[in-house]
């Protein structure tokens, strides 16, 4: 079987097997072996890698990976796809395709039985309708993960990456952030697609910290906390955690929580790093 990464093989596939794309799915398949390479490369992949793909489409990216890891899971939704990719992946013995939905796959059941648990590295080109739940799954099921490189809608990953300050800075970066170190491969433009998405793309690398890299007593607290200060981001934060339910404090313990982190008490959430974020669950944690 040919590699399917350009126009030419991926049509001939399709009609092979007259596949319709279904829109409810998010399927939009690769077309450029330069993002395909760049993708690899960036996911750092050895030939002691134990790799879990979602969504492997008709197999572009995952003939690429089998050359490169030792072990590839690729877990697919769409039953019509599953004849379509035994046989893109028929010259590979080091591949299994589960058909199935990614988020009811216990994935630390197959990092055990695939990878002795040791960390796996996940790779995709995700389908944007999940790509949240998709990842936060990833971080707070404790499942063993070394990294995680994806293709995303550009808007989400640069939200990933956002800064405090910054306009895209928001819930997601801080959760992205205190789990892993995110950086922004590359851009890719919907014409690198079959058919063409109607947003831009990025690829994004999110290497998993060994250790937290700030000090919270009550992760779920603080993510409380996080998603109050940015539920209404024109609000100060007093503001938005007192509509929140002041986490439990009256409004004056709210405000001394907040002059104990020695910010301004008319500060917004969006000004505020993970760092600042932590330390001020621990404040109101020990004021409750
Ligand atoms: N990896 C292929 C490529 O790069 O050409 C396909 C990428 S396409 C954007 C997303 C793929 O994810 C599709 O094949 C789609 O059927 C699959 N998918 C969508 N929802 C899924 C889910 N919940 N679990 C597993 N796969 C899913």
């Amino acid at each position: 079987m040919a590699y399917l990464g350009n126009p030419k093989n991926t049509i001939e596939v399709l009609q092979k097997y007259n596949f319709n794309f279904q829109k409810k799915f998010g399927q939009n398949f690769l077309i450029d072996t330069g993002i395909l390479e760049e993708i690899i490369d960036s996911a750092g992949i050895t030939k002691d890698d134990m790799i879990l793909e979602i969504g492997p489409g008709i197999g572009t990216m995952t003939q690429y990976l089998c050359e490169s890891a030792r072990q590839v899971i690729a877990v697919e939704i769409d039953t019509n796809l599953i004849p379509i990719l035994k046989d893109t992946l028929s010259e590979y013995d080091n591949v299994k395709v589960i058909n199935d939905d990614i988020l009811k796959v216990d994935i630390n059941a197959l990092a055990e039985e695939y990878n002795n648990g040791k960390p796996i590295k996940v790779v995709a080109n995700l389908p944007y309708y999940i790509t949240t739940p998709i990842i936060m799954g990833l971080f707070e099921s404790h499942v063993p993960i070394d990294s995680i490189t994806i293709m995303v809608q550009k808007e989400v990953a640069d939200r990933m990456q956002a800064a405090p300050g910054k306009k895209d800075y928001g819930a997601l970066s801080l959760a992205v952030q205190y789990y892993s170190h995110p950086e922004i491969v590359v851009n890719v433009p919907p014409s690198c697609f079959m058919p063409q998405p109607k947003v831009g793309s990025s690829v994004i690398s999110l290497k998993r910290y060994e250790k937290p890299v700030v000090d919270v007593e009550d992760e779920k607290l603080m993510f409380k906390i996080i998603r109050a200060s940015f539920n209404q981001r024109r609000k100060t934060l007093a503001n938005g955690l007192n509509n929140f339910g002041g986490m439990g404090l009256t409004k004056e313990q709210i405000q001394q929580s907040i002059e104990a982190l020695g910010v301004p008490v008319n500060v917004r959430g969006e000004a505020l790093s993970l760092a600042q974020f932590a330390q001020l669950s621990n404040i109101i944690g020990a004021a409750k």
